[in-house]
This record gives structure tokens, sequence and C-alpha cells, in this order.
């Protein structure tokens, strides 16, 4: 064991790790750990899923995109390391595929994903069979790939090809299946539920901070929120705060300090589409060479994106500025012309900030999930995580719970029985699903309420007396005055505004989209 063990307890405010930041990969190494008979305590500053989490492109690949580069062959070729490492992290997407869309059939949707060629691109249909023909080998067999490659009639296939660009270069069209992970917020809150119910304990709305060193070698932290002030302590710190992860060793790393991460922003627009698209989603490269996809979102809504731009501010705050807007008009339009895109088709954007490995030789980051031991930094007992994806958080957990074993044993005996679901009724009216979220799940707000655990506002733009009502449903359980229930919507439409801002009509675009099939 690396660094000093734990006092015995002395009173509530010793645990044996405690997890900064309560996204995917916080959420998920709280249940692990909890589950391995660890005394956890995790702190989120804001609400569960408020970072990256809550804002990805929610798709549950297949792992094709580690292949992807505008020259395939010669970089893989040059390079059997970038090979290497790619088939490494096809081989880690394939298992989560298969994991996750078996542990939570209700959340991973599957869809056709298709991906035209051309003749002239740098990627070749037999690029396509290759790289499937791989992703068979490197992965468990189920659930299946379900890859073809259609080369004529595409009509009959490819349910949208008529509005796709130059059909007359158009040599074959693979297809195969992905998903869609319908809500990663509602795993992000049921992993923190989970570790709850195990014994974790959950401090939600409070920034953790670390004060310094303990006597014993293990360290203070500084938990304020919630109009209150908290100093504990643990051996183990998990710094899983995403695209925030400098911050909370910024005061106390020896120098000189190489950055952990470096974050990209990706941006979405989403639009309707004709019923034609229904269960396909669309993926290729963009014009600047990087992963581009059209994507079923449940309905008749579909995004387009990610775009991928280097991001200097707080996370918090990226939002799909006017440029990303028109640049995804641009692609999407150049992708599927027959479609004629305007700005008022799009229905609401979002956009979130990668928390990539931070590489001086690579600008954009490193793609690669890794879990950092700053012991290497002066920082023993502390660990971070760099480019952890959502797909992939069961595995992250696990990793992450590896790694606190190779230098702290468990405190206690793992909780018996091992921890139970909590989840709410599917067939509860939205009422009782709102009145749940308060009472059992921790909410504190109508976002809290409506996106991340209900999911009831995603996808749609709500109108000010739907929120009012549903304010009223739980003003009750908050102890909501009148006065705070207006404040809460205002709040509510604010970041409804901000965050999946609005551009333009909906009902009368998809009108529009129709007229024109
Ligand atoms: C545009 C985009 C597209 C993506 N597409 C996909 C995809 O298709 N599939 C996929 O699997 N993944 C995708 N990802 C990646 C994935 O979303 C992230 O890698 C993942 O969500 C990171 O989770 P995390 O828990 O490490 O960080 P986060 O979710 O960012 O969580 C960090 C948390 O720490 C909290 N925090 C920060 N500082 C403090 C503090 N001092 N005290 C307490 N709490 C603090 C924050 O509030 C935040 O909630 C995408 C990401 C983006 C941005």
């Amino acid at each position: 064991m690396g660094i000093p063990s734990r006092r015995e307890a002395q009173g509530d405010r010793r645990y044996d790790v405690v997890i900064i930041g309560g996204g995917i990969n916080g959420t998920s190494a709280a249940r692990e750990l909890t589950a391995a008979g660890y005394k956890v305590l995790l702190a989120e500053m804001f609400d569960l899923a408020h970072g990256a989490s809550s804002r990805s492109s929610r798709i549950l690949h297949c792992g094709l995109r580690y292949f992807e580069t505008s020259r395939p062959l010669r970089s893989f070729l040059s390079s059997p390391r970038r090979l290497a490492s790619a088939a490494g992290m096809a081989r880690a997407a394939m298992q989560a595929r298969a994991e996750l869309s078996a542990l939570r059939p209700e959340i991973c949707k599957p869809f056709t994903m298709c991906f035209p060629v051309y003749g002239g691109d740098a990627v070749k249909g037999w690029h396509l069979d290759l790289g499937f023909g791989l992703l068979r080998r490197l992965g468990p067999a189920r659930p299946v790939l379900d890859y073809r490659r259609v080369a004529g009639d595409f009509d009959r296939h490819v349910p949208f090809v008529c509005d796709l660009r130059d059909r007359d270069r158009l040599r074959s069209v693979a297809t195969y299946r992905e998903y869609i992970i319908d809500s990663p917020d509602r795993l992000c809150v049921d992993a923190a539920l989970e570790a709850e119910r195990g014994g974790a304990e959950l401090r939600l709305f409070t920034r953790a901070t670390i004060a310094g060193r303990t006597a014993e070698g293990g360290w203070s932290l500084r938990l304020s929120g919630q109009g209150s002030v908290e100093m504990v302590e643990a051996p183990v710190v998990l710094n899983l705060a995403g695209t925030w992860s400098d911050e909370i060793i910024a005061g106390i790393a020896p120098e000189p300090r190489v950055p952990l991460v470096t974050g990209t922003k990706g941006a979405h627009i989403v639009v309707r589409l004709p019923p034609r698209y229904a269960g396909h989603g669309i993926a290729c490269l963009h014009r600047g060479g990087h992963p581009f996809y059209c994507l079923p979102l449940g309905g008749d809504l579909f995004c387009f994106g990610p775009t991928e731009t280097p991001y200097g501010g707080d996370a918090a705050d990226a939002v799909a500025t006017d440029e990303d807007v028109a640049f995804l008009i641009e692609e999407a339009n150049f992708l599927l012309p027959g479609l004629r895109l305007r700005r008022s088709d799009v229905v609401f954007t979002w956009a979130g900030v990668r928390p990539l490995g931070y590489d001086a030789r690579q600008p954009m980051g490193r793609r690669v999930r890794e879990i950092h031991d700053l012991a290497d930094r002066g920082l023993p007992g502390i660990f971070a995580m760099t480019a952890g994806p959502v797909m992939s958080h069961l595995s992250a957990g696990r990793d992450l719970r590896k790694a606190v074993g190779r230098v702290l044993a468990p405190s206690r005996l793992p909780p018996v029985p091992p921890l139970p679901a909590s989840r709410p009724d599917p067939a509860a009216g939205d009422a009782a699903r709102m009145r749940h979220a308060v009472g059992a799940e921790h909410a504190r707000d109508l976002m809290g309420i409506l996106y991340t655990r209900t999911g009831l506002a995603w996808g749609r733009h709500l109108d000010r007396r739907t929120v009012e009502v549903a304010a009223e449903t739980v003003s009750d359980l908050l102890g909501w005055s009148p006065g705070d229930v207006a404040t809460q919507v205002d709040s509510f439409m604010r970041h409804q505004n901000i965050r999946f801002a609005r551009r333009e009509t909906d009902r009368l675009s998809v009108d529009r989209v129709e007229a024109r099939t």
C-alpha cells in the first residue's frame, strides 16, 4: 500500500474515499466503491450530470469511429502503435455496447446507422468491410452488428437516399446497428442513488476544495454549499471533476504544473425530419475530416453534430453559437442537400465540453480514457480521469475501484444484499414522477426535476404555464412560497432558453420539410 491507511473512524467526517464530481464517472465510481465496502462521500458542486455527462452526442457506438480518419490506411500503416491503440479502444467500445445495452435496454435505443461511401472518397467500401471484420473479432458476438454494405438498389434499402448528395457517385452504403443513450443524466442519477443505498453519502450543490494534507498523510477537504461549510478527511480523493479537474488541484500541486485536461467543445443542432428517416442515423466525415452524425433522438427529432473546437471557458457556459449553428447547417446540407435545411428549421441546440487528456503534442486533446495517479505529481492518494465517455462508465467505475484498491483496502464489508436499483415506476404519471424526483432522488430545482431525473423537458421547449404547473406540483415538498415558484419558473425558462437555445418555429418547419418530399 503506497499511502497511509485510513485511521479508525473518528466521528462522521472521515471517509475512505471522497469523490469530487457527480458526472457519469464520479457516480459510477461511487457505486463501485460502495459496493466493494469503501466508505464514500460524493460531492457535486451543482446537480448530478451537470457537466459533460448531460451534454454529449449520446451515442453508444461500436467503435468504428476509432478507425475513421481521413486517410485510414496511410495513418495506420505508418503507425502500428496508433492501430493498436485504435483496436484497444474499439474492443472497449464493443464491450461497453454489449454490457450497457443489455443492462439498460429502456435507455439504450437501437437504430440503423448508415455510412455512405462515394467514389473518390478516402474511405473505401472495403475499408469498412475490414473495420467491421475487426470489430467482430475484437468484441462480443451480441448484440449483433448487423453489418451490411448495400452496393445498389439504394432506394429500397436506404429510405432517405433521395436526399443524399451526388447520387451518381454513390458507390455503396454501409448499414449497422448502433444505440442512442436516451438519458445519460438518468444513468448518473441511478448510479448515485444506488451508491447512496449502499451507504455512500451524497452532497449535491456542494463545492469541494482540497484544503491540504492531514497529519496522517491523507487529505482534508472543504465542502461548501447550501449555506454551510464542512471539513472532511480521506486518504483517497477521486478528482472526477471533468473539465474542472485542473482547478481541483491548482492550489496544492507542486510546480511545474502540467494540465490534466484539454477541453474541446461539441455543438449539436436538432431538427425535425420526415418519416422516411425513422429508425435511421447517418455517420460520415465532415469536410474538416472529423466524424459527423445525423442521430435519431426519438419521434421526428434528429440531431446533427458534433462540432470540434478548442474551448477555454467555463464548461457550464458552453452553448452552440451562431457560428456553430451555421457550420452544422452547412454540413447537414452538404450531406443531405435534399433537406434544404435552414436556420429556422432548428428546433433547439446544445453544446458540451469534452474533458480530454492534455497532451502538448495533440492540441485537440488525447481521446483515450486514462486514470491519472497523481502521486507522480506529488499528490499521493489523488486520482483523476480524463476522456472517460458515458458509454463505458461501468468499466470506468471498475477501473477506478481497482486503482483505489492498489493503495487502500475497504474499511467495511460490502453491503448485503448487493445494492438494489432505485428506479421510479415507468408507468407513473408525470406528477408522480416529479414528486418522486424530489422526495426520493434529491431534486432541488426544476432543471433537476424536468431534465436530469424525469427527462420530461428533454427534446421539447416547455411553455411557461406547463413549467408553472410543474413547480406547483412539487412546491409543498420543497417548501416553495408563491414567490419562490415564480423565481424557480424564471430560472428554468432562462436555463431552457440559454442551454437549449431555441431557433424559431418547429411545427411550421416540419410542414415545410414534408411539403418538399
Ligand atoms: C459534444 C460531446 C459529445 C460527446 N459524445 C459522446 C458520445 O456520443 N458517447 C459517449 O459515450 N460520450 C460522449 N461524450 C463524452 C462524455 O460526455 C464525457 O467524456 C463524460 O460525460 C465525462 O464524464 P465525467 O464524469 O468525467 O465529467 P462531467 O460529466 O463533466 O462531470 C464532472 C462533474 O464535476 C463537477 N465538479 C467540478 N468541480 C467540482 C467541485 N469543485 N466540487 C464538486 N463538483 C465539481 C461538475 O459540476 C460536473 O458535474 C461527449 C462529450 C461531449 C462534450
